[in-house]
């Protein structure tokens, strides 16, 4: 009816309509660009840069958490690379981090069939009183089955969590069951547990157990908390599945020590005419203690430093600037992200585009993004340089990633390379997260996707808008 009432009210509609289709059609890059990023590609499937890095962070500094010698050592370690590698504006931005010191963890079958477990204390876990404690073990799968018992079940045991790990390559089986890792502790404190015990969470069938950080709440006093390697969690269960009751002995000197000081470290490669505005790629630079952390996140910082030194040899020059950061304390709290975040919102708006790269050594195999609508054929067009390393285009909802976190709820967009977490949950904060888990090829294929996105959003035309930003509190 309005149609033919108001004609031209219609038309209108019709144009708006299709100019707003021919706007998301229009290819927001010159070919001239496209062929620098296919050659860009070309040139990182080739480098060696990467892997050097892993090899180098992880033979010359190590282990490198929060707090730790190593941790300001890898700080060292990256300011003298950066520069060596030629970045411009290569600096420190001081983050207060917690200090929690693991000390020994010993946890044994006491009855009834005695033997001796294969464990790691959570991060962040209360130590035990002197001599440790011993108490009869009650198992549960998970949170759920945990909040239907009576607390008259609970009290004065040790909670054991068997849920089992998925392995996925999106790390959704991850996103599960961490779950148990995060809030067990404080959920089964709560009902008066003594200590906590979970299956690791992690998809190795040898006898290794996996870290993450734990918390607590500020209502219920911290109970101890630890993992148990997948082998052992199956030796305990067959344990109880002698319907006798079992008991674990537990000894953690675990302590909590003043907070410490490190860095976020910053490098750039200048763009040209828009250097103002900012596209990031980040990566943390700290690991668990107990590992060298090849893949979580040596290979990540590798990924992205690799990525930007790629782009800075590049003609045409990226017009917007690239910057690398590299976030402390990501592990036991995000104190760098957290802190980077809060720089103020005139800073904060000249991010464009963020990117990060936390799960591990590649391959790439989707590209997701969380953009601004016009920003989505720019998107499809990166796409298509890199369809051909194997990589799907995903959808435009991704989370990004944790130390991008804070950014993205702020409104930055966000582009995110999903490296395939198939195989990395094998070695994830374990002692076994070592240099000969990096495959060479797969990191530099990831290099390439990192680089041609990150290389084409510092290149494209149009602007990058913001989104609005997202309540993190709901
Ligand atoms: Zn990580």
């Amino acid at each position: 009816m309005t149609v033919h009432t108001r004609p031209w009210r219609a038309c209108l509609a019709l144009l708006s309509t299709l100019l707003a289709a021919s706007a998301l059609d229009a290819a927001p890059l010159e070919r001239a660009d496209l062929a620098a990023a296919r050659e860009l590609r070309q040139r990182a499937l080739s480098s060696p840069l990467a892997y050097d890095l892993v090899r180098s962070l992880t033979t010359e500094v190590g282990p490198r958490f929060a707090g730790s010698p190593g941790d300001a050592a890898a700080v060292e370690w990256a300011v003298r690379n950066l520069e060596r590698l030629g970045f411009s504006n290569v600096r420190r931005m001081d983050v207060t981090v917690p200090h929690w010191v693991r000390g020994r963890t010993e946890v044994s079958i006491v009855e009834p069939f005695p033997q001796k477990l294969v464990a790691v204390a959570l991060g962040g876990s209360i130590g035990t009183e002197e001599g440790g404690l011993a108490a009869e073990v009650i198992q549960v799968r998970d949170l759920e089955e945990l909040q239907a018992l009576d607390d008259s079940a609970v009290a004065g045991r040790i909670v054991y969590f068997s849920q089992r790990m998925d392995r996925t390559r999106d790390a959704s089986g991850y996103g599960r069951a961490v779950q148990v890792r995060a809030r067990g502790p404080a959920a089964a404190a709560a009902k008066g547990a003594v200590a906590v015990v979970i299956r690791t969470i992690g998809t190795s069938n040898n006898r290794i157990a996996h870290t993450g950080a734990t918390g607590y709440v500020d209502s219920v006093p911290p109970i101890p908390a630890v993992a148990i390697s997948n082998p052992d969690a199956d030796l305990l269960e067959n344990q109880l599945a002698s319907g006798r009751p079992v008991r674990l002995s537990l000894e953690i000197t675990a302590r909590e020590l003043p907070p410490a000081r490190s860095a976020n470290v910053i490098a750039e490669i200048p763009g040209t005419d828009r250097s103002d505005e900012i596209v990031l790629l980040g990566a943390h630079l700290d690991s668990w203690d107990i590992t060298p952390g090849a893949l979580d996140d040596a290979a990540g910082v590798a990924i992205v430093t690799a990525a930007a030194r790629l782009i800075a040899d590049m003609e045409p020059k990226p017009r917007r600037t690239i910057r690398v950061v590299l976030f402390a304390n990501e592990e036991f709290g995000l104190s760098g992200a957290r802190t980077y975040a809060a720089q103020g919102s005139q800073e904060i708006a000249r991010h464009v585009l963020a990117m990060e790269a936390d799960l591990g050594a590649g391959p790439v195999w989707m590209i997701e993004s969380r953009v601004a609508p016009e920003t989505l054929p720019l998107v499809r067009q990166i796409h298509s340089v890199v369809e051909p390393l194997g990589v799907a285009l995903g959808g435009n909802e991704t989370s990004g990633g944790a130390d991008i976190g804070p950014l993205r709820n702020l409104g930055v967009p966000v582009l995110s390379p999903q490296l395939d977490a198939t195989n990395y949950f094998d070695v994830h904060h374990t002692v076994n997260d070592t240099l000969d888990k990096v495959n060479p090829e797969h990191l530099s294929q990831s290099v390439a996707v990192f680089a041609v996105a990150a290389y084409l959003a510092a290149r494209a035309d149009a602007p990058l808008p913001h989104l609005h930003p997202v309540d993190a509190t709901r």
